[in-house]
């Protein structure tokens, strides 16, 4: 059975203070959490020790953190390895998220590095994925998104790719208000695993957990995890809302 995930990415906002009421707000907040179904939280990485603390044994919540260097250490100031982040407790790692992409220049090939460093040290990347408004808008945002998949993912072997979880995030719908409907997320995540099994075999590509994300909140997010290729969503603006964000943990299927 997939991993149904609901991660918060919370990007670079909240300060210590407010970091730690939040989780402490969201710990409050009833929510439940089976088997196959985890939380994450991708907190900045100056709150990564406030997080692993406050959520420590708490059964299928993990912290995360948004983004790490290829390299496994060297002189590389102010950069952070993902052996550094799994020294403190921290094995899921966002790669690939669009800022990044947009902001800080990231290829498909370094985040090709990226995923192989996280994979290395026996991390989880969560890898992002996702079209521009204009490829929508020309229809070809399925060819768009296999690029990225075959660029920075298809030389890791079958057993490398089942443990990756991929977000699929239509730029067009971060932090925007506009959310992809149940039906486009279901359609490209259906491609999405289409493209995992004609590389390696339908039985892997079943295994891969594909989370949508794009403007998911309370209101709309039972709607779109419900879809059978939607196993869950990586959540920014709602992740820093506790009533929120519980209630978009309880959405998991
Ligand atoms: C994100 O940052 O990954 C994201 C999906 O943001 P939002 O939920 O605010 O659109």
């Amino acid at each position: 059975m997939r991993k149904q995930i609901a991660a918060a990415n919370w990007k670079m906002n909240l300060s210590q203070n407010e970091a730690e009421t939040l989780l402490d707000q969201i710990l409050a907040t009833e929510h439940h959490l089976s088997g196959n179904q985890e939380a994450i939280f991708a907190v900045p990485a100056i709150y990564i020790p406030l997080a692993v603390q406050k959520l420590s044994g708490k059964n299928n919540v993990f912290v995360a953190a948004q983004n790490c260097h290829q390299k496994t250490s060297g002189a590389y100031t102010g950069e952070i390895a993902a052996s550094m982040y799994a020294s403190a407790g921290v094995h899921h790692i966002v790669l690939g998220h669009s800022e990044r992409r947009e902001y800080f220049a990231e290829s498909d090939a370094l985040l090709a590095e990226k995923t192989d460093a996280v994979l290395a040290i026996g991390s989880t990347p969560i890898f992002c994925c996702g079209e521009p408004l204009s490829i929508r808008e020309a229809g070809t945002q399925n060819s768009f998104v296999e690029a990225q998949l075959k660029n920075s993912l298809f030389h890791l072997s079958a057993d490398q790719i089942v443990k990756v979880v991929i977000a699929y995030e239509p730029i067009w719908a971060i932090g925007t208000g506009k959310t992809a409907t149940s039906d486009q997320a279901q359609e490209i995540h259906a491609y999405i695993r289409s493209v995992f099994a004609t590389k390696y075999g339908a039985s892997i590509a079943d295994q891969i957990s594909i989370l949508y994300g794009g403007s998911v909140k309370a209101s709309n997010a039972k709607e779109i995890f419900s879809q059978p290729d939607v196993d869950g969503g990586l959540v920014g603006g709602a992740s820093l809302i506790a009533t929120e964000f519980a209630a978009i943990i309880n959405a998991l299927k």
